[in-house]
């Protein structure tokens, strides 16, 4: 069996970010690294939205910002300038082609192309099994979401980001390429948190999303009708779709870092670092696989790294309430950016907000459901 100092499986966004910066970082130049994926992606399979305040690490891979978001609903529509923030947009190819150049000039870190089939924690090392075989690694690092027992508990609720996107391309020049339409609630919700997610890249091309937060994912069809009505109320007719994206992300207070051992570390979507109330993790990846890389040099036991926060448990409310009362999304966002600022409102979801800042966002929203959510996990526990 070969043996390895660590071992990334799955490299997908977190999986390839932790190996970029490991192939970036001296420290881990006489560390042997074996990556294990069942493809190398080199595709857009992604389109990566985030904001951001200034200029930032991936700058030279972005493929468009916006310095306007807007928010639309039946209770409050602004445009927005989200100064100093930008929201900004890469997209997968680019992204997976610039990191693998830097990695693979690195001769101690090695890909192979494998399907992961389980992992397994020893006493000093960890074993991965896959159909080419049996890896060992003094440490593992795993993105692929290999234990599904989140979605048999009932103790956290799950919905998901479900969503299909078109890029259209229109012939005449339609769009405002200042302005990325964050969220527009006005549109049909039958019953749930729908919305429409809308990135001009230019004036005449444009990715529409039809998004939901919610549990059950739809048919086909009923994305694709929803962003033809959609373009139909905007008087967008001559257009030609030139690709198409679809996704779910799970969006949960599962905590995830429980499954971690002292030589696994669960990282990306199956290590929760996916922001449970948003879906948002291109991010919290970012700043996650750099702050391991830091962790790596003076800790050993894995199961330190992961540290539940306040904004857990803020989410895990929003996310009861979202769960319970789907149909009140619209106006919960519609209250929240009312009345709070949109640069307050990023640093919250960034996690890096005071608890003065926390407050507001609290009092920004209905309260009703909010303190019923409270008592309820005050009650029956978190
Ligand atoms: C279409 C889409 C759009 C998104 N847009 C955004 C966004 O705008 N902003 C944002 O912050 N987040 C976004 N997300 C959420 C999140 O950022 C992405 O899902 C991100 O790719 C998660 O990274 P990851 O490393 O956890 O998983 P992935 O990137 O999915 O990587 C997992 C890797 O594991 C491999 N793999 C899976 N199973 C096996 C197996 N058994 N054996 C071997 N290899 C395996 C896959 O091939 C893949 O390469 C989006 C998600 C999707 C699906």
């Amino acid at each position: 069996m070969e043996q390895y100092d660590y071992i990334i499986t799955g490299a997908g966004a977190s999986g390839l970010m932790l190996a970029y910066r490991m192939a970036q970082d001296s420290f881990f130049n006489d560390k042997t690294i074996l990556i294990l994926d069942k493809n190398q992606n080199l595709t857009n399979n992604r389109t990566w939205c985030f904001w951001e305040n200034g200029m930032g690490e991936w700058e030279h891979l972005l493929n468009k910002t916006w310095p306007k978001i807007y928010f639309g609903s039946e209770d409050y529509s602004q445009v927005i300038d989200a100064n100093p923030y930008h929201y900004k947009m890469i997209r997968s190819a680019k992204f997976y082609q610039a990191l693998w150049k830097i990695i693979d000039k690195k001769e101690h870190i090695k890909f192979l192309k494998a399907s992961v089939n389980s992992i397994v924690e020893h006493d000093n090392q960890a074993e991965v099994i896959t159909d080419k075989g049996t890896f060992i690694g003094t440490k593992i690092f795993n993105s692929i979401v290999l234990n599904r027992d989140y979605l048999y508990q009932k103790k956290y609720p799950i919905l998901q980001q479900h969503f299909i996107g078109w890029f259209i391309k229109t012939d005449n020049e339609v769009f405002d390429d200042e302005m990325a339409t964050f969220m527009d609630f006005e549109i049909p919700q039958n019953g749930n948190t729908a919305f429409m997610y809308v990135l001009p890249t230019s004036k005449t091309e444009a990715l529409f999303e039809y998004t939901l937060f919610s549990e059950k994912l739809l048919t086909n069809d009923a994305y694709e009708n929803a962003i033809i009505d959609y373009l139909n109320k905007k008087g967008i007719k001559n257009y030609t779709v030139e690709e198409i994206e679809r996704g779910a992300i799970p969006m949960t207070s599962y905590k995830f870092h429980k499954q971690n051992t002292r030589h696994v570390l669960n990282i990306g979507t199956a290590g929760g670092w996916t922001k449970a109330s948003t879906g948002y993790t291109f991010m919290n990846t970012t700043k996650k696989t750099r702050r391991l890389t830091e962790f790596l040099k003076t800790e050993n036991d894995l199961q330190k790294f992961s540290k539940l926060t306040k904004f857990w448990f803020y989410d895990l409310l929003l996310l009861d309430v979202l769960a319970k009362y789907n149909e009140d999304g619209p106006k919960l966002f519609a209250s929240l950016f009312r009345k709070t600022k949109i640069q307050t409102i990023f640093k919250f979801l960034d996690e890096e907000s005071t608890f003065v800042e926390d407050l507001r966002i609290v009092t920004a929203v209905p309260p009703i459901r909010f303190v019923k959510a409270l008592l309820k996990r005050m009650i029956y526990g978190v």
